[in-house]
């Protein structure tokens, strides 16, 4: 079992000049296929669930399939990472299960919906540095609020994220804030907030520099270039996906998710952690759909969902080809936690960051 942190992945990445998919786990079969993904092309993996994935598995089913993944593939390194984690007890139950990483997202107050403000955000995030480290564990934070350029709008998705309207500035992460906010709180990556959004309806239209605004990213990786940048709600949202689902009894309006030159441009630029949820969801609930259309009688379970576990097996494949990420599993010697937690006291991560 080859577990690995998300601060030695990342740094082997920056090194390397590759991104990792981030890809979210929601129940055995899309564990099972970015396992697989990650087989064929000798890729390191980036496994996260969040809260309501935690809430819908139970974590010790999820514990457990976390363990059974490692295990199964003892030659790759697997990072187990909480996304979105609200506050400190939400990463602490997470840290007690051997995630060897957590978000602490600050950027919202702990109802996971109200955005917060910069001292708040800057305080949750350090007590869960504070103690992350000390294990050896990774954290990620967050600055800016997610949300759309072209609507203004914030977005809620699984429970997550703020309703309403937001100010330009505030669905954009300052670069000279980003740099304090490091500083102040030792994080080892920093998802940043330009434009994208969780689920299926990021663009109306093929995104331009105006909604998805890789300029920041750019400024922000000028500003702190030994820090890891992490793009949330980064599914591309593809058309065949879209074309599947609709084509097969679904009825999903038009829409457009972040193009994938876009996510290799911010991968020259210091993103190194690229989320995605949505095309996972998609390509296996559109498989569905196809195969109980085509096949009106059945009702076997495995049957209905093997043509789906394949189609996210080729999505992340791909996926691990384009960012870089292929080929680089067997270059990676995981350290333990508690050699890592050697590191953070000896101070090597922070002077880094600063
Ligand atoms: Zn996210």
């Amino acid at each position: 079992m080859a577990l690995i942190t998300l601060r030695q992945l990342l740094d082997h990445a920056s090194q390397n000049g590759y991104g990792m998919p981030a890809f979210n786990i929601t129940n055995l079969e899309t564990m099972q296929a970015v396992m697989e993904a990650a087989d064929k092309t000798n890729s390191p993996v980036l496994l996260q669930a969040s809260r309501t994935a935690r809430n819908y598995m139970g974590d010790k089913f999820l514990q457990h399939m976390f363990m059974a993944a490692a295990e199964t593939y003892p030659h790759l390194p697997v990072c187990m990472h909480l996304d979105h984690g609200n506050e400190l007890d939400t990463c602490m139950s997470a840290m007690d299960m051997g995630f060897t990483s957590v978000m602490m997202d600050g950027s919202l107050e702990a109802d996971a919906k109200t955005p917060s403000e910069y001292d708040y955000n800057v305080a949750e995030t350090s007590s869960v540095v504070e103690v992350a480290h000390t294990r050896g564990i990774s954290v990620e934070g967050e600055l800016g609020v997610l949300g759309s350029l072209e609507t203004g709008m914030g977005e809620k998705e699984d429970g997550h994220g703020f309703e309403g309207m937001l100010a330009r500035n505030q669905l954009l992460t300052d670069p000279d804030e980003a740099c304090d906010f490091v500083a102040a709180t030792g994080v080892d990556a920093l998802a940043v907030a330009c434009g994208t959004s969780h689920g299926a309806y990021k663009f109306s239209k093929r995104p331009n520099g105006d909604i998805l605004a890789m300029n920041v990213i750019e400024q922000i990786h000028e500003k702190l270039p030994h820090t890891h940048l992490v793009m949330h709600g980064a599914s591309t949202v593809p058309q065949y996906l879209q074309d599947l689902i609709n084509q097969h009894g679904g009825d999903i309006p038009q829409t457009f998710g972040v193009p994938l030159e876009e996510v290799e441009r911010g991968i020259k630029c210091g993103v190194r952690k690229i989320n995605i949820d949505t095309d996972i969801r998609m390509a296996l609930s559109g498989s569905m759909r196809e195969f109980l259309l085509n096949n009106r009688s059945s009702f076997d379970l495995r049957a209905i969902i093997k043509p789906g576990r394949k189609r996210v097996v080729e999505l992340c494949a791909k996926r691990n080809e384009l960012f870089g990420c292929a080929g680089m599993a067997d270059k990676i010697k995981p350290l333990s936690l508690s050699q890592m937690a050697d590191r953070y006291a000896a101070g090597i991560f922070r002077s880094k960051a600063a």
